[in-house]
């Protein structure tokens, strides 16, 4: 099938883009050895839910990515090609042509055979793609980027904590280095933000090790929609780096005594887990009991 763009499907991305951690643990007896590197969404998913991390770390249970992840990697894939390029060919009609070229490899991968996707889903899944890649033109040209690198992968020990990162964009702006991450989900209410970002500024802070140099500013580039971004002082990184920390210090706690506690909250009803976890399952009976359960939480399926 052909990356066919004539049939627009009116869509919006819901998720953020997950990208797969290498497997970080190794099980020997009854305890879980220490990690060897925590990651921005290994991080994510064991202040989540501990039980949940274990699950997908230590027991490798699969988590299939979903729909709305593979969406965000094919664009993440077509926007790292496209700031390859040199600055008078980043534009819409070369991004298309790239978006051609890049289908294949999406169309092929088990993760998206995976989803059985009938042709009109199919169809919908390649529109919500190329808006994602659309939507930077909406809040930047990217012929105007000064970019340094792109998916760099990042590897340094930062308070004490062994992480390991890929950063999708590192520019050079008017003020110093920029590092940018791209979002195809929608942007974190005010509340949320300072979390967001934090992903970011730890990015910053593993560069700073690792070449030397600062960044000064951390953004989220929220694909079609916003830019919401942080300057990289040494207080923000610093709390970013002291909240990995903390993440890190409660791991290597529950790894030593294998104790992965559930913590059941509104993400159980997309738990690819919730069917075998008896305090998730509590929750999300209690949410849909009390109509608080997403209609579109694929745990809705076990209950209704
Ligand atoms: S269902 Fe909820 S409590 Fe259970 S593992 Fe998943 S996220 Fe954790």
């Amino acid at each position: 099938m052909s990356f066919d763009l004539d049939e627009p499907v009116d869509t919006t991305i819901d998720d953020d883009l997950l990208v797969a951690d290498q497997a970080l643990f190794e099980v020997d007896g009854p305890v879980v050895a220490a990690p060897h590197h925590l990651s921005p969404s290994s991080a994510s998913l064991f202040n989540q839910c501990p039980r949940r991390w274990r699950l997908r770390y230590v027991d490798r249970m699969v988590e299939p990515p979903g729909e709305e992840a593979l969406v965000g990697t094919f664009a993440h894939r077509v926007l790292e090609v496209l700031l390859g390029e040199v600055p008078e060919h980043r534009t819409q009609e070369r991004a298309k042509i790239i978006a051609r070229e890049v289908w294949p490899e999406t169309e092929r991968h088990p993760d998206y055979r995976s989803l059985g996707l009938d042709a009109a889903r199919a169809r919908a899944f390649r529109w919500k793609g190329w808006l994602a890649v659309q939507g930077l033109w909406a809040l930047e040209d990217p012929a105007t980027v000064a970019v340094r690198a792109t998916e760099q992968r990042v590897s340094a020990t930062i308070g004490g904590v062994p992480f390991l990162g890929v950063v999708d964009r590192l520019e050079e702006c008017h003020d110093g280095m920029v590092v940018t991450d791209y979002k195809s989900g929608r942007p974190p209410s005010t509340r949320f933000r300072d979390d967001k970002l934090a992903q970011v500024l730890l990015y910053a802070a593993a560069i700073t090790e690792t070449d030397g140099e600062a960044p000064v500013r951390a953004r989220l580039v929220y694909l079609g929609n916003t830019i919401i971004e942080a300057h990289a002082t040494p207080d923000r990184v610093g709390e970013a780096v002291g909240a990995l920390r903390t993440t890190w210090d409660e791991l290597t706690a529950a790894a030593a005594g294998d104790e992965f506690a559930p913590k059941p909250g509104p993400l159980c009803g997309w738990c690819p887990h919730a069917a075998t976890c008896p305090e998730g399952m509590a929750e999300i009976q209690q949410r849909w009991d009390q109509g608080r359960l997403r209609a579109d939480a694929p745990a809705a399926a076990l209950v209704a």
